[in-house]
Order: structure tokens, then sequence, then C-alpha cells
């Protein structure tokens, strides 16, 4: 049978974004609400698997072992919740294009391939318009998390994590 899934953007959705680059557990902060929200998703059922522009690595500011480094990091925070990651280390400027990075989709393709995603029960959280173009690419619904409603570019907004996890849980019923 076909899973469903909720695509994470991990900066600024998963961890709070920080000035520059975050390349560090120490600079991981989980905002209230996130940990509980994906339990309940993956309590319902969902694949939890992030998807997250990483270029900081084309730029040579911190190395890919880094981004598991701090992927390792939030699943000992959650409880090993997350079922997978997916990264793109590559920007246009530094060292290529890739068909990854958002808002292009190749990472959610290869999730969708790997653990045969049903995408018109599946949803894509992300706090950029990018995050919402690339889960648009791929026909999941979006959610864009943000302070400023005005500024949604996803099928839905939310404010904040718990919001985003509600709007899952009621299409779920
Ligand atoms: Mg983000």
């Amino acid at each position: 049978m076909k899973q469903k899934c909720v695509f994470l953007d991990r900066d600024g959705v998963l961890n709070q974004d920080i000035e520059g680059y975050l390349s560090q557990p120490e600079d991981m902060i989980i905002p209230n609400g996130v940990v509980e929200g994906l339990q309940q998703m993956k309590n319902a059922g969902y694949l939890l698997i992030v998807v997250t522009n990483q270029a900081g690595i084309a730029k040579g500011l911190y190395s890919k072992e880094e981004v598991w480094k701090c992927h390792r990091y939030f699943q000992e925070q959650c409880g090993h919740l997350l079922d997978d990651l997916y990264y793109c280390s590559h920007h246009p400027d530094y060292d290529s294009r890739s068909l990854m990075r958002k808002p292009e989709s190749l990472m959610l393709e290869k999730a969708i391939a790997k653990y045969d995603i049903d995408t018109t029960n599946s949803w894509m959280v992300g706090d950029r318009p990018r995050d919402m173009q690339a889960g648009k690419r791929v026909g999941v619904r979006t959610i864009h998390l943000s302070h400023n409603p005005q500024e949604s570019a996803g099928d839905n907004f939310a404010s904040n994590f718990l919001a985003a996890t509600q709007l899952v849980l009621e299409s779920n019923r």
C-alpha cells in the first residue's frame, strides 16, 4: 500500500532559522510544539521526511558530516521520529545547478519513489516560497509556515508548527 508523507523543510520549520548558515547542533533551537506536532503526525501514520537546501556545503562553510551531525542531534531531541533526510549541497553560483535544490523537486521525487508515497495524501511544510514550489511540482498539498499570512505562497498557511499539524490531521479524518 502506498504511504502518506509530510515533507519538512528544516531551517525555519524544525529549528529556528539563524543569521547565516546553521551547521552546529548547539545552534539548533527547536520551537515549542515541533516535537509534539511530529509525534501527532507520526501517530496518524505519516512518514516524516526532511528535504533541505544546504548550499553552505557548496560555499565551503561546513561539511556533509556536519549536516548529518545536526540531523542526529535533532533525532535524539525528538525521539527519532524522522524517517529520512534529503539535502542538496549545491548552489548554482558555487559549484553547479541541481534539480535537487528547491524550488526544484528532485529530493521529493527520490523519496516518493523510494517510499512509494501517495502524493495526493501528502504534504510539504516550509517557510519559504521555494518550499511551496517544490511541493506543488510533485502534487502534494503545501503549508506555508510564516508569521505573516500575506506572504503565504502555499495552499495553506500556518503561524506555527502545531497549527500546521492540525491542518494535516484534519485532512486525514
Ligand atoms: Mg527554511
